[in-house]
């Protein structure tokens, strides 16, 4: 057991407001039809029910009794979810797109780098990865330290906070992957974008530009992805996909392999929920001082379309890291508001409460 405040895993989970969390990484970014199925059934009974969908193509399966951990543990195993030791679990955070085909390399490459992670420096707890290797890219904006992308019909390796990346060939680039591995160990950072800020030089031949990415929007309504506002989901909701192998994404929704028809999931991209985020809050997080999702339900009308609300319990803003166009953090039972950053960030207004919300949202968001 791990104690609260570190990323948590499915060998190593975190006692929430709700009982332990444990994340599930599922591989390639893909749980098939038997992993679905067994999932719900895991978390309908050994769990609350509550399902998290992470920001990095996760899992989370929520209030999971501790007299039933080993089971759980065991029946993971069983899945195929369960890596060997927590160190290897833990350095396990490679985000798959979910655009790949068969046939494309993408699955191939991710096995590859996963075996390669086995032999790899230590690494800190939230450095990841991203094998960008579909049709068109989709993940530059999601959280990763090392990209595999594409430029043109050739690959590319890149790293976080560099515009350009190098192309490599099939064969070498997970060996160059790993050297760059080796020199970002000897930086003494902890993502990659704070090395390259700090003015070290990577060993990389940083020229080559990598496919333009759509907007997220655009990328949403190009694939019957199935959405879970907040990430949160149901073991009941999981259930109804249990005869579909799912791929995750970092957007709060799952791609299926198949055709679905779904009363437990929102199928708009337009959905104004989706326009927020909001972390567990009060009372379910011990950090919180401020409930959160009742509010962004209650804030989300507001949030005019291509513009993004998040409402985070405190400063540290799991329920999305980057920066969105207006952040409420909770303080002392009242919220900040941060335009145009992280939860974090430095507040233009301090300490709102719920009533004057509404209209100062709609002031910020020009709704
Ligand atoms: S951001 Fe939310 S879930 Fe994360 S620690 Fe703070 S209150 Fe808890």
């Amino acid at each position: 057991m791990t104690r609260k405040g570190w990323c948590p895993g499915a060998l190593r989970p975190m006692p929430a407001g709700d009982g332990l969390l444990l994340r599930i990484r599922p591989h390639g970014s893909r749980f098939d039809p038997g992993q679905v199925a067994g999932l719900a059934g895991i978390s309908e009974i050994f769990g609350n029910g509550q399902i998290d969908l992470g920001s990095r193509a996760t899992l989370q399966l929520r209030g999971v009794r501790e007299d039933a951990l080993s089971e759980v543990q065991h029946r993971l195993g069983e899945l195929e979810l369960l890596d060997a030791d927590p160190r290897l679990e833990a350095r396990r955070n490679i985000m798959v797109t979910p655009f790949w085909k068969v046939g494309d390399g993408t699955q191939a490459i991710t096995r590859e780098l996963e075996a390669a992670l086995r032999k790899a420096p230590e690494l800190p707890p939230k450095f990841g990865f991203a094998i960008d290797t579909g049709e068109r890219p989709a993940l530059q904006a999601a959280s990763a330290d090392i990209r595999i992308e594409r430029a043109g019909g050739d690959l590319l390796l890149r790293i976080d906070g560099m515009a350009l990346g190098e192309r490599v060939g099939r064969e070498t680039v997970i060996a160059r992957a790993l050297e760059v591995l080796d020199w970002f160990s000897g930086t003494g950072h902890r993502r990659m974008a704070q090395a390259v800020a700090a003015g070290s030089d990577p060993p990389l031949h940083a020229d080559a530009t990598p496919d333009t990415q759509a907007p997220l929007e655009e990328i949403l309504r190009s694939g019957p992805f199935l959405f879970a506002p907040f990430g949160a989901a149901t073991s009941e909701a999981l259930s109804e996909l249990a005869g579909q192998a799912l791929r995750l994404t970092p957007w709060r929704a799952v791609l299926p392999e198949g055709t679905v028809h779904s009363e437990l999931w929102r199928t708009d991209p337009d959905d104004p929920l989706l326009r927020v985020s909001a972390c567990t809050g009060a009372p379910g997080c011990a950090s919180a001082s401020v409930e959160t999702r009742g509010l962004a339900r209650q804030l989300a009308p507001h949030v005019p379309a291509g513009r993004h609300l998040h409402v985070s319990g405190c400063a540290k803003g799991c329920a999305h890291p980057a920066a969105a166009s207006v952040t409420l953090t909770g303080r002392d039972g009242c919220f900040d508001l941060i335009p145009d950053g992280p939860a974090g960030g430095e507040p233009l207004l301090r300490r709102l409460t719920t009533e004057n919300l509404p209209d100062v949202i709609r002031g910020h968001l020009g709704s």
